[in-house]
């Protein structure tokens, strides 16, 4: 997921920063209103954070132009604690939702989940497909109830498929939920990583859509038979997509056998 943090105060900036990087959102920070203005209007968020006293234009004027142009991004506004009336204000101008600052981190973190849930229209707070089932409160993802160790990044492509199951993410929407403006971009890394939660997670969850991008079928495929119990060594029936070659190339195992989507 990225996010946008719009903050002028260094300090209260930086920290915000470590702790959104800490619980695995890519983050770009701007420190006054217009360069927000302009990073909303060129880039994708999930969420916007947006502290509300900001130089050269102030976040209830970034809120209005974004709502005016219909833009839908969540927006989490930071307001002082007797600031009621810029509350009022910055909620009708359309904020989802507010924070007090200073901020408390723990609830910060907990009303951006809740606000990247609502935006996914979900209301469960652990995703569950499946075998697999993922915590965004704890980061714990379990495949038929047994912890997997994810990476932050894993995770971060894991959880944008899974968020919308049946939809089909480009490479590069992929890298903008993975990667802020300021971190380098290895060419084949979104490959790595699916290539790398296939190993974790089996080789069918996730879909290469040739010339398109990836997916998550929009109904997971029927359980398996237990693993101790059955033992018939059949494979799940849609297993088009198995990709052990380690090649990570865009179209490489696509199959051809007119099956899914
Ligand atoms: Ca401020």
């Amino acid at each position: 997921m990225r996010l946008l943090l719009v903050e002028d105060d260094v300090m209260i900036g930086e920290s915000v920063l470590d702790a959104l990087r800490g619980e695995g959102y890519a983050v770009d920070w701007v420190r006054d209103g217009a360069v927000a203005d302009s990073a909303l209007r060129t880039e994708q968020y999930d969420l916007v954070l947006l502290d509300l006293g900001l130089p050269k234009m102030d976040g209830i004027a970034v809120l209005k132009a974004l709502r005016t142009r219909r833009e839908t991004t969540p927006v989490l506004i930071a307001t002082a604690r007797d600031a009621v009336s810029a509350r009022i204000a910055g909620l009708d101008a359309g904020a989802d939702d507010y924070v007090l600052k200073p901020y408390d981190l723990d609830e910060l973190s907990a009303r951006i989940r809740a606000l990247l849930r609502r935006a996914a229209g979900r209301a469960e707070p652990v995703f569950s497909y499946g075998r697999i089932s993922l915590n965004p409160a704890t980061h714990e993802a379990l495949l038929d109830g047994e912890p997997v160790a994810l990476s932050q990044r894993e995770w971060a492509v894991l959880e944008a498929l899974i968020a919308r199951p049946g939809m089909i993410l480009s490479r590069a929407q992929l890298e903008e939920k993975l990667y802020s403006w300021k971190d380098e971009i290895s060419s084949n890394a979104v490959e790595v990583y699916v290539h790398s939660l296939r190993k974790k997670l089996g080789p069918d969850l996730i879909r290469n859509i040739r010339g398109m991008g990836y997916m998550i079928a929009k109904e997971p495929a029927p359980a398996s038979p237990s693993r101790d119990g059955g033992g018939d060594g059949s494979h799940t029936p849609e297993a088009d997509s198995v990709d052990d070659g380690g090649d990570g190339g865009d179209g490489g195992d696509g199959g051809g056998d007119g099956g899914g989507v």
